[in-house]
């Protein structure tokens, strides 16, 4: 009641498009730009969850070197083009970061849509791609952690967001090539507690992306720390 009235005020705008949105509504995207979503669909490289043509079941870079989780599956493309072109999710992920503003995270949550790309797989734990405490406390919120947090909710899974620490400050990785980020994001990651990862199947979330070297240096981690499987779910991914 109180959310309608306050509505029936402030009439509640989509946070991606502006639009006005119907009033007794509790999303903040509207249907429309959910429905825009570039969302990936098969044929998809059976490890990583790249796109590729037809008949082969894994793409050439996991063929030649496979990373150690065992499947990476994200719910869109990223485009991060301008204007017109900037994909839905790219905008928002760019706003929520940089603009600080929190709310943007239920709204990114609202992408990730109705059915998680998962399959039938089954997780005992949720994990989030951590930050190191010095951009945690510079940002006051990690967006990967408010992602983990609706994809345990989704999946009625626990999630562990204290476990997997970020020891090591890397330097941003934007503009790196891949080799480059391979080895800025190595030995950045530790288990505190291994005894809670051992011999667990841990689905671990990110918001973007994009080489997948910080996701397969985290389920090196884990793994080593004894985990059973590491299975990635990004929001967005960078072709
Ligand atoms: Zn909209
Ligand atoms: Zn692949």
């Amino acid at each position: 009641m109180l959310r309608y009235l306050l509505n029936f005020v402030f009439p509640p705008r989509c946070a991606a498009c502006g639009g006005r949105l119907p009033i007794e509504t509790h999303e903040l995207v509207c249907s429309l730009c959910i429905g825009k979503i570039d969302r990936l669909s098969e044929p998809l490289c059976a490890v990583c969850g790249i796109p590729i043509a037809g008949a082969s079941e894994w793409c050439e870079r996991c063929a030649a070197a496979p990373p150690h989780f065992s499947r990476a599956r994200a719910v869109a493309a990223y485009r991060d083009g301008a204007g017109r072109d900037a994909g839905l999710i790219a905008s928002l992920i760019r706003r929520h970061k940089y603009g600080l503003d929190q709310s943007l995270g239920r709204a990114l949550a609202e992408c990730l849509g109705a059915e998680l790309p998962l399959g039938d797989a089954d997780y005992d734990l949720v994990i989030p791609v951590p930050l190191h405490r010095s951009r945690l406390r510079w940002r006051g919120f990690n967006q990967a952690a408010m992602l983990g947090r609706a994809v345990a909710r989704r999946i009625e899974r626990p999630i562990d967001a204290g476990n997997l620490m970020r020891i090591r400050a890397t330097p941003p990785q934007t503009a790196r090539t891949r080799r480059g980020r391979r080895e800025n994001i190595r030995n950045a990651f530790a288990v505190r507690r291994p005894a809670r990862v051992a011999n667990r199947s841990i689905l671990l979330v990110d918001d973007v992306m994009t080489t997948g070297a910080t996701a397969d240096e985290c389920a090196r981690v884990l793994l080593q720390a004894g985990a059973r499987r590491v299975d990635v779910l990004t929001l967005a991914r960078v072709l």
